[in-house]
């Protein structure tokens, strides 16, 4: 589905806290919305944006909390992405060693041969809370054969990048220059 204007459909994936509703809200461009209860959500934010100086509608899924027991990848969030950002924080080491298997999931469940994948490692701005290094989150990426970044939601650095990073693996995946 979609063409070269898209739309590209993005999933977040990670658990709970690592600020996969915070990049969300970055994206769409809007503060965040009063605060959630304990239950889980799903949303959706959709926009048009240039990358490469062309036109494409990207939306983004925030379909809620994943990586507890059970339950980490509903089939249909799966079969939605066009491509994946698989989120951790470096101020949580269990959300980063707990990426390896959660990533075998969903490239095992995906009905694409090879989605693209984004280890995203959010949450950069807090140095002094940091554990996991920057060479750890790229060492990860390589190992399991997909893109990295670091981001900060809180103060939006990197988070335009990584969705026009998104876009361009989309692109590239479709054979598209
Ligand atoms: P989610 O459960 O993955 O959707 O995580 P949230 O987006 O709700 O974020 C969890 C908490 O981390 C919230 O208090 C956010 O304000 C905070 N947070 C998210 N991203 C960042 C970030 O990049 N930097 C900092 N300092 N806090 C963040």
């Amino acid at each position: 589905p979609g063409g070269r204007g898209g739309p590209y459909r993005l999933v977040l994936l990670g658990e709970r806290g690592v600020g996969k509703t915070a990049l969300a809200t970055a994206f769409a461009g809007t503060p965040p919305g009063p605060p959630a209860d304990d239950e889980p959500h799903e949303d959706s934010y959709e926009r048009r944006l240039s990358v490469d100086d062309e036109e494409v509608t990207l939306i983004v899924y925030d379909i809620g909390d994943q990586g507890e027991a059970g339950g980490w990848l509903q089939e249909s969030c799966v079969r939605t992405g066009d491509a994946f950002l698989l989120v951790f924080s470096v101020t949580d080491r269990g959300s980063f060693s707990r990426l390896a298997p959660a990533l075998r999931r969903l490239r095992a469940d995906s009905p694409r041969p090879d989605p693209p994948i984004i280890l995203v490692a959010n949450k950069s701005d807090l140095a002094r809370a940091r554990e996991v290094s920057l060479e750890e989150g790229r060492s990860m990426a390589v190992m399991l054969s997909c893109k990295h970044i670091e981001t900060s939601a809180a103060l939006q650095h990197n988070t335009q990048e990584l969705f026009e990073g998104a876009v361009r693996q989309i692109r590239l995946r479709r054979g598209h220059p």
